[in-house]
Formats: structure tokens, sequence, C-alpha cells
């Protein structure tokens, strides 16, 4: 299975949320920033039908894996943080936030948001998937 059908989609009219489980570091932004979208008490668990598209995107850019990703219905994705920025963590997980073309087995992927893996313990490379020191 690649990398891309294990994301599913959640449609509203004017926004189409995508959530990728395994890149997902349970960071919370999502449930804290837009708990009456995200909620894992519900099925489905995200629910865009319940807040705007911009607030719906301010929150899904909090995500700091990339888990979450939009697109708007009529037309238009996020847009890349300028500058970019790199941050290493004490046990040396990198978070990534700009333009980015992330090289997996898959190929390259454009991105915005990625936690890369820092320790070479992920089974989920090149990203975080808490298997290493950070996950402890
Ligand atoms: S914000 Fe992203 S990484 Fe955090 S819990 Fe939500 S989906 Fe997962």
């Amino acid at each position: 299975m690649s990398r891309e059908s294990e994301q599913k989609t959640y449609r509203a009219e004017s926004i189409t949320v995508t959530f990728e489980a395994r890149r997902c570091l349970h960071a919370a932004e999502c449930v804290h920033g837009l708990p009456e979208v995200f909620d894992t008490a519900k099925r489905p668990w995200i629910q865009p039908d319940e807040s705007t598209a911009e607030r719906l995107t301010e929150v899904v850019r909090r995500c700091p894996s990339g888990a979450l990703r939009y697109e708007l219905v009529g037309g238009g994705s996020e847009a890349p943080d300028r500058p970019t920025t790199i941050t290493r963590s004490a046990t040396g997980q990198l978070t990534v936030r700009g333009e980015l073309s992330v090289d997996t087995p898959q190929g390259a992927r454009a991105e915005t948001r990625a936690v890369l893996c820092g320790c070479g313990q992920s089974g989920l490379q090149p990203y975080c998937d808490h298997a290493g020191p950070c996950g402890r």
C-alpha cells in the first residue's frame, strides 16, 4: 500500500481535510485547537462541517507532523512558511516547516510541515514515529 493511500479524507462544503494516521505524533494541537471538529470519541473523529474553513486551516497548520493537511474546495492549499525553519529537539527529532521536498522510499513528497527522525530508530523513515528516545 502506498503512503498516499493511507490518508483518510474528510470533506465539508468548502474544505477537505486529510489525515495520515502513521504520521500523527499525538501533539493534540488539533483536539485542543478545535475540539468540536477533532474529537476522538466520535466517528468519524474529524467533522469538518462543525467549523469554518478559516478556523480549520488555522488549526490544521498547527499540526507539527504534517499528519493533518487540507485543500480548499475552491482551489488552494496551504502556503508554506517562509523562511523554512528547522528545530532540533534534545532527543534528535527535527521539526521542519516551509517549502519542503521530503525524500521518502516512495519518492519525493511536497510538504509544508514534517517531523523527521533524527535518531535512526523510526520505522517510518524519514519521518519520526516516536520509536526512539523522543517517545520515551
Ligand atoms: S495536531 Fe497533528 S500530530 Fe497532533 S494529534 Fe493532531 S493530527 Fe496528530
